[in-house]
């Protein structure tokens, strides 16, 4: 078939493929090298509880500016870590350094709030992602129910493996929620089996409140089905005062998104705190 586009055609496939295979090679030896560098950080996105208006989350969100490719999203460099190993060095840099961020933030006065580590499949199956997060919480000082842990629906491509895992997450102490809700392809009879407290609305639902019947339906939806079984219910993504309108008014517990905040340095929450209580108390 490539063929039959005629030589131009067949070039131009090779090339772009090739610089796609390149990049990706790249991207996962500069992703070895950069960890021992230093060219991660970790921003933070409040979570915000919608009735009281009150900060009751951070999500923790890894970002790597590299030296010479500039800034590098996590939706390009998480699967090339998650294929090469690199993740489960990057996965622990972030809950060690979620965990000691948030202590030093209640250290510092801060109301307490949860921080919200993301978890992927690959360190989910990891064996000992347990110890690796009672390490952090150990280094850290941080009580256990002051962190949180973000699956997705990927997880429970082994569900007996991976309700043991949860059941040994959630007796060190830990919270666990399921990510990008809605847009798996599971059963949802794991929702009555799994130890989790919260489900958050996939973003992609979100931001169609407004413009799309059905999404709206299933915001709804599931947000009344999480109240039936007893979870707490977040909607990611959220940019408009109408989405939080409509979210209000459907009882959701919480939101996150750049209505309130994009995820910021640790640097600039203190500063986000003093605002907010400007904000909220005038
Ligand atoms: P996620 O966990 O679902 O995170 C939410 C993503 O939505 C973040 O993108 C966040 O910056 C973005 N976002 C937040 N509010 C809004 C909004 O109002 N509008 C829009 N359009 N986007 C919003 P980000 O930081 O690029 O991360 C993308 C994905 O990469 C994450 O999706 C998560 O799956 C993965 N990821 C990020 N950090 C980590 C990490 O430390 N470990 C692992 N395993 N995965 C991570
Ligand atoms: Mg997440
Ligand atoms: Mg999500
Ligand atoms: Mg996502």
């Amino acid at each position: 078939r490539a063929k039959a586009d005629g030589k131009n055609g067949y070039q131009f496939f090779t090339n772009e493929l090739n610089e796609s295979v390149s990049r990706r090679s790249n991207l996962s030896m500069a992703l070895r090298k950069g960890l021992g560098r230093g060219e991660f950080t970790v921003h933070y996105q409040p979570q915000i509880q919608l009735e009281s208006e009150t900060v009751i989350g951070m999500e923790a969100l890894v970002r790597w500016q590299h030296p010479k490719l500039g800034m590098i999203s996590p939706g390009e460099f998480i699967p090339i870590a998650e294929e090469t190993g690199s993740i489960h060095r990057l996965g622990e840099f972030v809950l060690n350094e979620a965990c000691r961020q948030n202590k030093a933030w209640q250290d510092a006065g801060i109301p307490p709030f949860r921080v919200a580590v993301n978890i992927s499949a690959i360190q989910f199956a990891q064996k000992d992602l347990p110890e690796v997060v009672s390490r952090a919480l150990d280094a850290s000082g941080l009580e256990a129910e002051y962190l949180e842990l973000e699956l997705t629906e990927s997880v429970i491509q082994s569900a007996d493996r991976a309700i043991d895992t949860m059941h040994e997450l959630v007796a060190l102490g830990v919270h666990l929620s399921i990510d990008d809700f809605g847009t798996g392809y599971s059963s949802l009879s794991y929702l009555k089996l799994f130890p989790i407290d919260t489900l958050k609305i996939d973003q992609y639902f979100t931001k169609n409140i407004e413009s799309d019947e059905k999404d709206a339906a299933l915001v709804k939806t599931i947000i009344r089905m999480a109240h039936e079984l007893d979870l707490n219910v977040i909607a990611e993504g959220v940019e408009t005062e109408n989405q939080v309108a409509f979210l209000k008014a459907e009882s959701c517990n919480q939101a996150q998104g750049y209505f309130y905040n994009r995820p910021l340095p640790a640097e600039e929450i203190e500063v986000f705190f003093q605002q907010f209580k400007k904000a909220s108390s005038s």
